[in-house]
């Protein structure tokens, strides 16, 4: 048992319990199955076979009965062990570990709800970062593929809006506002939001939250709207601390960028993420591996390449390989079944994902890393 980054680490043969400053039951790790518990107190299963990569994992939002019985069971490993502990961790985390019930943490639901719409999805390496909804939505909203957004119209929030969303903010996460790094201005494509608007809600954030929480600030773009922004107003943002823009590349193949009702050519999103290097911007760049299925892996893979190295990648970019799911809320089967296309099976995914990134790595210097859908949690 030891205490690291201001949380309470309870280690139980080989199972290890994690809990958050304030005694919130964070994570669960064994081997081969993780649990993750999100600030809106939902909580994913993942199954990790032995074998297999990303495509073979297994998610399952845990349902209501078994979430309780895991979170007591958790609690009375940890209490156990604090009573078997040193006195100072003991009687510092004692006290936290009681104060916090089942019943209590499931009240996260509701506060989270009066806080936040839905936090739909987060690059992996924004995890931990403080999520400001500064609009809802996404303008576009159309993509095939795409069901993140579509509770909800798009809409720019007022100046009182941001100011009552962060106080809200404040108010649900109290000091745990300190357990996260940066802030990642939601939803979907915020950049798209005027430039004096931007400018003066990131100014909102930074003067309510204070510099010491309010770091640095990333945000989602799609790669069809970016010639809103002149260089110099790109520039100007980036002084003002946003610093990653993550975008939705996908593909190359212009052919699968219209199958999937993805706005623009390939060219132009290349010349997008271009545009948002020479502005001094990271960038996180998402692939969407096994989209359209078998018919267009040869087409997908090859355009991809191809497209990408136009882009003046610098060694703290990302490219991300996410493995393709079927979406929920879209016409996205009835596109495929018409077309008569077959899904990727778990097998050809992580063929396809390999293949992906033995060329991209040894062809760009920007990491090349994992992205997957299932696996997010706020
Ligand atoms: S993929 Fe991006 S641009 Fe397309 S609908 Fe989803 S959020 Fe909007």
């Amino acid at each position: 048992m030891r205490e690291q980054n201001h949380k309470l680490q309870v280690r139980k043969g080989n199972e290890l319990y994690v809990f958050d400053r304030s005694g919130r039951f964070m994570l669960f790790v064994a081997k081969g199955h993780v649990v993750r518990r999100g600030l809106d107190h939902r909580m994913l299963d993942i199954r990790i076979p032995s074998s297999g990569g990303l495509p073979a994992r297994r998610y399952r939002e845990i349902p209501d009965t078994e979430k309780t019985n895991f979170l007591t069971k958790a609690y009375q490993i940890a209490q156990k062990a604090l009573q078997q502990t040193e006195h100072a961790l003991s009687d510092k985390w004692t006290p936290v570990l009681s104060l916090m019930t089942v019943a209590e943490m499931s009240r996260d639901k509701e506060r989270f709800s009066r806080t936040y719409l839905p936090v739909s999805i987060l690059p992996p390496d924004q995890y931990h970062s403080l999520v400001i909804q500064v609009s809802h939505g996404c303008s576009y909203n159309r993509c095939l593929f795409c069901d993140f957004y579509r509770d909800r119209p798009f809409h720019i929030k007022s100046p009182e809006e941001i100011q009552h969303h962060l106080a809200h903010v404040l108010d649900f996460l109290g000091k745990r506002i300190d357990d996260r790094t940066g802030i990642f201005l939601g939803d979907g494509n915020a950049l798209i939001i005027p430039t004096d608007r931007l400018l003066h809600m990131i100014h909102m954030i930074k003067s309510t939250l204070g510099e010491d929480v309010a770091t640095s600030f990333h945000t989602f773009m799609d790669t069809f709207n970016l010639d809103y922004k002149s260089m110099d107003e790109l520039r100007m943002l980036h002084e003002m601390g946003l610093q990653t823009v993550y975008v939705g590349f996908e593909t190359g193949a212009d052919r699968l960028r219209q199958f999937l009702d993805k706005p623009g050519t390939s060219a132009e999103a290349v010349e997008a993420v271009t545009t948002l290097k020479m502005a001094g911007y990271r960038v996180g760049v998402i692939l969407l591996i096994g989209a359209g299925g078998t018919s267009f892996v040869q087409e997908h893979r090859t355009e991809t390449w191809k497209a990408l190295l136009n882009i003046p990648f610098t060694s703290d970019d990302i490219i991300f390989l996410s493995p393709f799911y079927m979406p929920e809320h879209t016409a996205y089967h009835a596109k495929i079944d018409e077309k008569g296309l077959c899904e990727l099976s778990d097998e050809q995914m992580e063929k396809e994902i390999q293949i992906f990134k033995e060329k991209l790595s040894t062809n760009t210097p920007a990491t090349i890393t994992m992205y997957s859908i299932k696996e997010h949690l706020y």
